[in-house]
């Protein structure tokens, strides 16, 4: 029941800011911009920095793109995140307006793992210990969220990111989520006839009449506050007057519920 999904990088474009003119460059790939971003502290960023790509750029000559471009979301990085390993990916995935959060990190590894936090990285590399031994280790990633440009995008309001950016949009952001059911009745009329009438964010309208697809996950796999049950589809609604209760095993034993 549980879908394999891909995380698409949502930002489209990579700008610093000249710390002269202030004006934005573009950079020209990822990995000149996580090189630019690794060392921001210690190294400012100028226009000629940029002659490295554009032989002819200067102070004098107009940004790149202006903050006010509103056909960008502007996410403002942290200063001297580390540069992304060899074979690995960061990729930033931006969730809808108006939440608590603006973006996640995820890290993929070569084998196509993601890892969104350092505890997850951590459990990864006590399996696969190869990495630790070619030399990787947590110190060289981070989990370090980019911040809204424009603090109106998510609920709550936080302190702007002084440094680098980079531009994303939010199109098409597949998401691993659930939606949460209201009750466990609803549920199980859900789970009765799963195969025949497939679940869409669009019949959870009945209790929550303004949600869609474009909206964030209740909540997503990758959330370590639960332990996931997978039910299988199409188990018969519990009889009126019975009641079905799942126990939970300890973790480890042969066992993973009793019904
Ligand atoms: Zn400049």
């Amino acid at each position: 029941m549980v879908p394999v999904n891909t995380v698409w990088d949502s930002v489209q474009l990579y700008s610093v800011r000249c710390e002269e003119c202030s004006k934005w460059r573009i950079i020209p790939s990822k990995e000149k911009y996580e090189e630019i971003r690794e060392n921001f502290n210690e190294n400012s960023f100028t226009c000629a920095k940029a002659r490295e790509w554009r032989p002819q750029v200067s102070c004098q000559d107009k940004a790149d793109i202006e903050e006010q471009d509103d056909r960008y979301i502007w996410a403002m990085d942290k200063p001297n995140i580390p540069k992304t390993c060899p074979g690995w990916q960061r990729l930033i995935r931006m969730r809808a307006p108006g939440g608590k959060k603006f973006a996640d990190v995820y890290y993929i590894a070569p084998s196509k793992k993601r890892m969104r936090s350092m505890v997850e990285l951590d459990k990864f590399f006590e399996k696969n210990p190869v990495f630790l031994h070619g030399g990787i280790n947590t110190s060289m990633f981070s989990f370090q969220a980019p911040v809204p440009l424009d603090e109106n995008y998510i609920a709550k309001r936080r302190s702007r990111a002084p440094a680098a950016s980079g531009s994303s949009n939010t199109s098409n952001i597949p998401l691993e989520g659930y939606l949460i059911i209201p009750s466990k009745e609803k549920y199980e009329e859900i789970r009765e006839k799963f195969n025949e009438n497939s679940f869409t964010c669009a019949k959870a309208r009945e209790w929550r009449p303004q949600v869609s697809c474009q909206d964030p996950a209740d909540i997503e796999e990758q959330d370590d506050m639960y332990i996931w049950a997978m039910d299988k589809p199409n188990i018969p609604r519990t009889c009126p007057g019975w009641q079905r209760l799942i126990r939970m095993r300890a973790p480890r034993g042969k066992r993973f519920v009793d019904v």
